[in-house]
């Protein structure tokens, strides 16, 4: 009996071993013997990100590849709002503007502050310090960015630069021409589809398997991958995994590919995630088809310097200095669909050009009026998603009546907004200016986690050699809440890194850090 007993427990033994090892290499590739390409670095994902990382890395010295899936690179960097955190620049804006020199350590102190304690300040650190080299550097390819610095939502500084044309295309624009000047081979409409790693969660990463138009090919990486491929908005069953009630219902800003797969790819071969149920909705986005257009821009620009967000109602509904998650949730429980964002002609050049409201103008996407009266008949009669709205003029009046008096005595009594002696304006006479907005889902803040040299950490908190990634792809950066215009400098910076560790091993040393 005894001698049976023995022999049932090695045959358990042997057999539950034997399913582990199924379970663990279920859906294991192995690497193939010989490799269609070969680079040093192959960098997956063309957005700012991964633009940066094929620059730096290249720069290195290493033959570097980038991948995209899309027929052109850009992702939702190009689609973004050109809005750029950055404590100081070559520019010298903020003592050009009479403002206090920006301190990078108040930066880090936002930022994580901003995410509810959750970002990891070994990460902060690196983007907030390395912001000013990575803008300087598109400054010295030949991009511009306007006479001004903003207070966006969340920052307690003016250290916010706008693009010329506010709008992400004008960094990626920079960006490409740099890699089509260094001639970086870029392989459009070419999409990851596996990464291959020595064995099942070990070893190093080796290269990737791709699918283009004439089939699949497998690319080896001699130094290292990079992940750049961006977030998960516009995947909506993944969304929901992780948010159940962020449905299809609820627009997103994001292009089409922005569909999470190199989550899921770096999680096949054993890669960690943070945070993959922080996703921010954008406040301010066009509240008929969700998208983050010129004119959205706007409001997040707008509150430093005295703009008021009211309800369909005509009243103030938050403090329009908070943060995205905070604006976002208080616009949902408003008074109802939409809000707006009000301002009036003194403001203009604070904070946008007359150009982007004549083109929102011709859109329906900005109201002007002489009076407030006027601006009141204007949005009643226009419909939004098919309804329109009631609001009261009287309603709206005491509204703005109510904030100057706020401006006026420094204290906002109702929401505690900062108000800026010489900066925060009240509004005493038209013409008005409203922008509709409206939540839409905006940017996963969770993603794979990285070192502070941007290389992936596995479940065991191990580095995964041979395997970096930089940009929205990333989690731990940001915690439960982004704040407006830090991921354009997060995922240049990280991508610089993560570019420059592949090609040579280290990491690039900011100004400020490299005591
Ligand atoms: P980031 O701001 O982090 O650079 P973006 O969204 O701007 O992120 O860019 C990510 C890019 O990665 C997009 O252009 C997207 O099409 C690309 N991408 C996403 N998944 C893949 C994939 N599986 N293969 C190749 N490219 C991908």
């Amino acid at each position: 009996m005894k001698k049976f007993s023995h022999l049932l427990i090695t045959i358990l033994l042997v057999l539950s071993s034997c399913l582990g090892a199924f379970a663990q290499d279920k859906g294991f590739i192995p690497p193939p013997t010989e490799w269609d390409e070969t680079y040093d670095v192959v960098v997956v994902g063309g957005g700012v990100a991964g633009l940066a990382a094929a620059y730096a890395s290249h720069m290195a010295g290493a033959d570097t590849v980038l991948i995209e899936k899309m027929p052109f690179v850009g992702g939702n960097s190009i689609i973004n709002g050109g809005i750029y955190a950055s404590y100081t620049s070559k520019l010298n804006l903020n003592e050009k503007l009479g403002l206090p020199p920006g301190n990078p350590e108040v930066h880090i102190q936002d930022s994580i502050a901003g995410g509810d304690n959750l970002p990891d300040p070994k990460l902060v650190e690196q983007f907030v310090y390395g912001s000013p080299v990575m803008l300087n550097l598109l400054l010295d390819n030949g991009l511009k960015v306007r006479d001004m610095l903003t207070r966006v939502g969340g920052h307690s500084e003016f250290r916010t630069y706008t693009t010329e044309n506010q709008g992400g295309v004008d960094i990626v624009v920079t960006q490409y021409e740099m890699i089509k000047r260094e001639n970086i081979p870029v392989q459009l409409n070419t999409k990851m589809v596996y990464i291959y790693r020595e064995e099942p969660m070990k070893g190093n990463v080796l290269g990737i398997k791709v699918q283009t138009k004439e089939g699949t090919k497998n690319i080896r990486a001699l130094n290292g991958v990079v992940l750049a491929t961006g977030g998960f908005s516009a995947d909506i069953a993944m969304r929901q995994l992780h948010v159940p009630w962020i449905d299809p219902s609820v627009p997103t800003t994001n292009h089409v590919g922005a569909t999470g797969e190199g989550i899921k790819l770096a999680q096949q071969v054993g890669a960690n995630t943070i945070h993959m149920s922080h996703i921010q909705l954008y406040p301010f986005a066009d509240p008929n088809t969700g998208i983050l257009d010129l004119v959205a821009v706007i409001p997040c620009n707008g509150p430093g310097f005295g703009m008021v967000y009211v309800d369909s109602n005509g009243e103030r509904y938050v403090n329009e200095a908070e943060r995205r998650d905070v604006n976002s949730m208080a616009a949902l429980n408003s008074n109802g669909f939409p809000t707006f964002a009000i301002f009036n002609e003194e403001m203009i050049d604070l904070f946008t050009t007359r150009e982007d409201l004549a083109w929102g103008m011709e859109r329906n996407r900005v109201i002007k009026a002489a009076t407030l009266e006027e601006l009141v008949e204007k949005l009643n009669s226009l419909p939004f998603k098919g309804e329109n709205i009631n609001m009261n003029v009287n309603t709206l009046k005491a509204t703005i009546e109510r904030h100057n008096t706020f401006v006026e005595n420094g204290v906002d009594e109702d929401f505690g907004k900062a108000i800026e002696p010489g900066m925060t304006r009240a509004m005493y006479a038209g013409p008005y200016y409203a922008i509709p907005q409206w939540p839409s889902v905006h940017h996963t803040m969770g993603g794979v986690t990285i070192t502070p040299e941007a290389k992936v950490t596995d479940i065991w908190g191990e580095v995964i050699p041979g395997l970096f990634a930089a940009g929205e792809v990333t989690g731990g950066i940001h915690g439960t809440n982004r704040l407006g215009s830090n991921a354009v400098a997060d995922a240049l910076v990280f991508g610089k890194i993560a570019g420059e560790v592949a090609a040579t091993g280290k990491a690039p040393v900011w100004p400020g850090l490299d005591k």
